[in-house]
């Protein structure tokens, strides 16, 4: 590997002020680094400085705000925001999309913050020197043109958005505090993903992730994730679900199957009103999902796994109805 200047910083401004002054390919945060230094030995990226986030005090915490709702810093481990008595009893998909992310030794390592900037993947792309000297470089890679997933694309990238906690914080509104040497704002999750694999986070030059502000709990909801096998791999999807309080607020997210999560908005307007048809929502569902992406499976195959998972998952929360859908369900 090709040297590289590693700086531990101690504040967020510094951190911001290092990121800036130096251009994109050159400098990079680095939280846990478990998905950074797999990147870098694949050489998808060459950074000359990693600046590293973890000695800034104070990032690590999570804590409620007396007001009915969490707030938990983006340094936080993965093993720490699954196990944490508060996320478990208050927001418990989130403490199982935590859980199943890889290993126990990776989450130890693994933060919140560099679970959600996780950088967008593909069956093409994430891949060793070796393999993709086999065929020219894609589109995302430093120098291709081409697209692999859709080859008839002339620009843009497929890139699946797989940070696995990421759809159950969008399924909570949960919201995110950007932070840089100049200023400070609020972004959802859901606004904080766009629609190109390459350019996938509205995160502006010298902005860190400091903070996840969860508002008050609705319900436990329901999180699956699904793969192929049970071992250490990333979802094929993940449905977060959230069943609706008075008529509205419900929420349908499916994770991992394009460059940002995606909601079914019909499905969650079906349920909002009381629709009793579990079957039914779960069609609507699936179909309204706008997949492109054959990578982890074809997205045929995909659109009728989600479809019978979300039924399942419907049916559950109907016959706990006068629990007022009080039922986490994990399938990981
Ligand atoms: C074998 C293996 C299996 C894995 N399985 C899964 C899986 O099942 N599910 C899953 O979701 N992930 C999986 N991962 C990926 C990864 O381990 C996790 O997503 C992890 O949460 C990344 O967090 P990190 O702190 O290590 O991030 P890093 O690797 O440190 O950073 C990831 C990205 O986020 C950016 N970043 C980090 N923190 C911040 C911040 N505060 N502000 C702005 N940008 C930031 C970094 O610049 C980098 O681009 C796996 C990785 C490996 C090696
Ligand atoms: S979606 Fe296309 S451009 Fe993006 S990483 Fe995959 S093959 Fe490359």
């Amino acid at each position: 590997m090709p040297e590289v200047k590693f700086i531990s910083v101690e504040s967020v401004r510094q951190a911001s002020r290092l990121i800036k002054e130096r251009p994109p390919s050159e400098a990079i945060l680095m939280a846990g680094g478990t998905d950074l230094l797999v990147l870098q030995k694949h050489k998808l990226i060459a950074p000359q400085s990693i600046i590293y986030l973890k000695g800034i005090a104070g990032l690590r915490e999570i804590r409620p705000d007396g007001n009915g709702r969490f707030v938990i810093g983006a340094m936080a481990t993965l093993d720490e925001v699954a196990r944490h008595p508060g996320i478990n009893q208050s927001y418990p998909m989130l403490a199982q999309a935590a859980l199943a992310v890889a290993s126990a030794q990776i989450r130890n390592k693994a933060t919140l913050g560099g679970n959600i900037c996780l950088n967008s993947r593909c069956w093409f792309y994430n891949r060793s020197p070796f393999w993709r000297s086999e065929y020219p470089e894609c589109r995302k890679a430093a120098g291709g043109n081409k697209c692999y997933v859709v080859p008839k694309s002339r620009k843009g990238c497929f890139a699946l958005q797989s940070g696995e906690t990421v759809g159950p914080l969008v399924a909570l509104d949960a919201k995110l505090r950007l932070v840089s040497d100049e200023k400070e704002r609020l972004i959802s999750v859901e606004e904080f993903f766009l629609a190109d694999g390459i350019d996938y986070l509205a995160l502006e030059p010298g902005e860190v992730l400091t903070e996840v502000l969860l508002p008050a709990a609705k319900g436990s909801g329901a999180f699956v994730k699904f793969r192929p096998q049970n071992n250490l791999d990333f979802a094929t999807f993940t449905i977060s679900v959230l069943p609706p309080r008075n008529g509205s607020g419900s929420r349908i997210v499916v994770g991992s199957v394009a460059t940002r999560p995606l909601r079914a908005r019909k499905a969650e307007m079906m349920l909002d009103q009381g629709t009793q048809n579990p079957a039914s929502i779960a069609r609507q569902a699936a179909e309204e999902l706008s997949l492109v992406s054959f990578v982890r499976g074809s997205v045929e195959f995909k659109r009728q796994v989600i479809e019978a998972r979300l039924h399942e998952i419907l049916t559950h929360f109907e016959g706990h109805r006068s629990r007022n859908y009080e039922v986490a369900h994990a399938g990981v």
